[in-house]
């Protein structure tokens, strides 16, 4: 991808236009990482970029934004611009075309705005970036309550940025986050829930999650999280504190590049713990699972999950209990839950909440991992002995609840070695007919 990059600054150099790599890539480019993209900038204007390059779709034309795609990848290739106010705190109303430095200037922190170029391997640096990057720093290019007000998702990019590079923030910086925690209610749902992805499967999302709640973006994003706080626990098994520290060293122990569902999941698996708190014996949250999962449908629907990610984080934390008796389950019951689609994912999640726990106890997880390695509990999916539709003509009934029924009784009977042919399969449909 960098090479076909590289092509495309070329290509647009050779016609006499300024270009270079912007953003994210010059960042990752000094931090020694492989950038995930490459955004181009040039001094061409979307005409002549169109004209230039081969394959084109305008995506941002107003906006001086046009897709280039080459070699199966894509880059966005954009004219130098700077934005006119902004009156919505999300979005500029208009962009006036011009050069490097007020392009610059328009970017959010100073690690964000450099530009390189890749011909003559030199770095712009207009806003200082190189030295914040060296000494560490996440930085708002001018002053952060004003770029803050302009465009409130920036509340979020800067947790995301310091957690994710490991940075400290520049004097002012947090205060300006705290100052104007509430403009985070501007922001659209997808952004939010976007940027929150983000977080979650990069680095130190606890601290990230900590910063949230301390600077009270977190009470109006997610106030199911920030009601986790001061939810005692039982001491015996959660020396770590509170529900709402056990979460944060949880989501800390998510492994590298986890799956959305999965570090949602993480994060939503102990939210429905405060209204299911109870004093019996001992601290008890009978329930809490369903609870939780219920609470996770309702924060899916306000923050826009597509359907499969809700049923899916839904599902996860729905079963984070079930490991409890796993050992003492029927083989065919293990079989059941090992054929589930996620439940790679729900191990995972184990691992995590034990992660979380002090003191740690893997050894459940690391038996099931085993086995599952082993693949012994791995029973493959027998052959079908009957399918619905046979059920149906033999015995003459019509479809409903009931054929779903005698098929799972059926198939746990051939799990469970008591029948192997489809005459003995039949024989107990009519067993469980007369019954
Ligand atoms: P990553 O893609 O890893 O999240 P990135 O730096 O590439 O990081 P993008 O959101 O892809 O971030 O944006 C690309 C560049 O556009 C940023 O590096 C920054 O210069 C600029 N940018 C993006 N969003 C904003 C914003 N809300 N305000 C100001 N500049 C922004
Ligand atoms: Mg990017």
């Amino acid at each position: 991808m960098e090479k076909t990059a590289l092509e495309i600054v070329k290509d647009l150099k050779d016609k006499g236009f300024e270009t270079y790599f912007a953003g994210g890539s010059v960042r990752d480019i000094l931090l020694g990482k492989t950038p995930k993209d490459y955004d181009i900038v040039t001094s061409a204007k979307p005409e002549e970029i169109e004209d230039i390059l081969e394959h084109t779709i305008p995506i941002g034309k107003k906006f001086g934004v046009i897709l280039a795609v080459k070699n199966g990848h894509n880059f966005e290739v954009a004219t130098f611009r700077s934005d006119a106010a902004y009156t919505d705190g999300r979005r500029p109303d208009a962009v006036f075309f011009t050069d490097p430095k007020e392009d610059a200037m328009r970017r959010d922190f100073t690690i964000n705005g450099m530009f390189y170029d890749p011909v003559a391997k030199k770095v712009l640096d207009f806003v200082g970036g190189q030295e914040d990057l060296k000494k560490k720093i996440l930085r708002f290019i001018g002053d952060p309550h004003e770029r803050i007000v302009e465009d409130n998702l920036r509340l979020l990019r800067a947790i995301r940025f310091k957690n994710e590079l490991e940075l400290d923030y520049a004097p002012g910086t947090f205060e300006a986050i705290e100052n104007n925690a509430g403009l985070i209610q501007n922001v659209s749902a997808e952004r939010i829930q976007e940027e929150l992805t983000k977080i979650l499967t990069g680095k130190n999302p606890g601290q990230a999650f900590r910063e949230m709640s301390e600077t009270d973006v977190l009470k109006i994003i997610l106030p199911e999280l920030e009601a986790l706080k001061g939810v005692r626990q039982p001491e015996k098994y959660h020396k770590e504190g509170d529900v709402f520290e056990h979460t944060l060293e949880s989501i800390d122990a998510l492994p590298e590049n986890p799956s959305k569902e999965l570090a949602w999941a993480v994060l939503l698996h102990d939210i429905g713990k405060p209204e299911t708190f109870s004093v019996d014996d001992r601290i008890r949250f009978n329930g809490h699972a369903e609870k939780g999962a219920e609470m996770t449908g309702e924060i899916a629907k306000r923050l826009n999950f597509s359907n499969e990610m809700t049923v899916n984080v839904k599902w996860l934390v729905t079963h984070h209990m079930m490991f409890g008796g796993f050992d003492k389950m029927k083989k065919t019951r293990q079989a059941h839950w090992i054929h589930q689609p996620l439940f790679g994912e729900l191990l995972e999640l184990l691992r995590a909440d034990i992660l979380g726990t002090k003191p740690k106890d893997l050894s459940m997880y690391n038996e099931l991992k085993g086995l599952m390695d082993k693949k012994e509990l791995l029973l493959p999916k027998p052959e079908t002995l009957l399918t619905g539709k046979e059920i149906m003509d033999e015995f003459g009934i019509s479809q409903g609840p009931e054929i779903g029924k005698i098929l799972d009784v059926v198939y746990h009977a051939q799990m469970e070695e008591k029948i192997h042919t489809k005459k003995e399969a039949l024989e107990l449909v009519k067993k469980l007919l007369k019954a």
